[in-house]
C-alpha cells in the first residue's frame, strides 16, 4: 500500500526491531531517514539495501522533493529517526504534515520508545502522564518550565542529556519539591541499563555519587503533585512561611 510508513527502531537492543518494521524497510521504495550514516548499521545487519535519502524537518525543499515524488509515483517510504520512534524528540512533524495535507497516507509501524519503555517499568503511577521531552538547556528556562509543570498531577517524563542530569535533578528539588518520587532510566535495553526510583533528593544524591549514573542515555519521570505540596515557586513559599512565623 503507498504511503509514507513511519517506522520505530530499536533503541538499544536490536531484538526489540519488529517483524512488521523489518518487511516495510525492506520492501520500502525509499527509506527517509534522520541520519543516513546511523541507519545504514541498522540496515547492513538486517541485510536490507533499500535506498536512503537524509531528512530531518530543516531539510531542503530537495530533500523532501525525493520524498513526495516517491509518493506521487505511488511508492512506499519509509521514515526512521536514529532510535526508538520517529516524531518523539526527534524529526518528521513537519514530513508527516506534509505528506497528509497532500493526500497520500500515513501509516504507523509502532516499536520502541524510551520514555513509554522507562515509564512502563518504573513502579511510578501510569494511568496519566506528561511527555516533556529535554527541558530547556539554560538554567533559568528550565526553571520556568519546572515552576509551571509543579502544580501538575500526572507523571512527568524528560529526556536528558547525560552531562546535565545532575544539575537538572537539583533544579527538580528547588522547583518540584524534593520529596517527590522520581526515576533514573539509563541505557534501556542496553549491557548498562539501569532503572533507580527514590525521593528525587535521594535520588540526586545517588547521581552525584557515581559519576557512570552520569553517562550514556537516560530518562527521568518524576510523580505528579499529590496535593499537599506547595504550588507557588519556592520564594514565595519561603516568604510565606517566614511572615506565619511574624503572626501573633
Ligand atoms: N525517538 C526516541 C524515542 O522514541 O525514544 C527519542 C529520541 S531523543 C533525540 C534521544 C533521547 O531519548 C536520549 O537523549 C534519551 O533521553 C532518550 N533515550 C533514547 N534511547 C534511550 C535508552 N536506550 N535509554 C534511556 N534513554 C534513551
Amino acid at each position: 500500500e503507498s504511503g509514507l510508513y513511519v517506522v520505530a527502531t530499536p533503541i538499544g537492543n536490536l531484538g526489540d526491531i519488529s517483524q512488521r518494521a523489518l518487511a516495510v524497510l525492506a520492501a520500502a521504495d525509499l527509506i527517509a531517514a534522520e541520519d543516513t550514516r546511523h541507519s545504514a548499521r541498522l540496515l547492513q545487519h538486517f541485510s536490507i539495501d533499500t535506498p536512503m535519502q537524509a531528512y530531518h524537518d530543516h531539510s531542503d525543499q530537495r530533500a523532501l522533493s525525493k520524498v513526495l515524488d516517491c509518493l506521487a509515483a505511488g511508492g512506499v517510504v519509509a521514515l526512521v529517526s536514529d532510535a526508538g520512534t520517529p516524531l518523539i524528540s526527534d524529526p518528521g512533524y513537519r514530513l508527516v504534515r506534509q505528506v497528509q495535507d497532500l493526500g497520500h497516507a500515513v501509516y504507523p509501524v509502532p516499536g520502541a520508545c524510551a520514555a513509554i519503555a522507562a515509564l512502563s517499568a518504573s513502579g511510578l503511577p501510569t494511568d496519566r502522564f506528561l511527555f516533556e521531552g529535554f527541558l530547556p538547556a539554560k538554567a533559568g528556562a528550565r526553571a520556568s518550565r519546572l515552576q509551571a509543570l509543579a502544580a501538575e498531577s500526572a507523571t512527568l517524563v524528560f529526556y536528558e542529556a547525560p552531562h546535565r542530569v545532575a544539575e537538572t535533578l537539583e533544579a527538580m528539588i528547588t522547583c518540584l519539591g524534593g520529596e517527590r518520587e522520581a526515576l533514573l532510566a539509563r541505557e534501556l535495553t542496553k549491557t548498562f541499563e539501569t532503572l533507580h526510583r527514590a525521593p528525587l533528593v535521594e535520588l540526586s544524591r545517588f547521581v552525584a555519587a557515581d559519576s557512570n549514573q552520569q553517562r550514556g542515555e537516560i530518562v527521568l519521570a518524576v510523580a505528579g503533585r499529590r496535593g499537599r505540596e506547595e504550588v507557588v515557586a519556592p520564594e514565595v513559599a519561603q516568604l510565606l512561611r517566614r511572615l506565619a512565623q511574624e503572626l501573633p
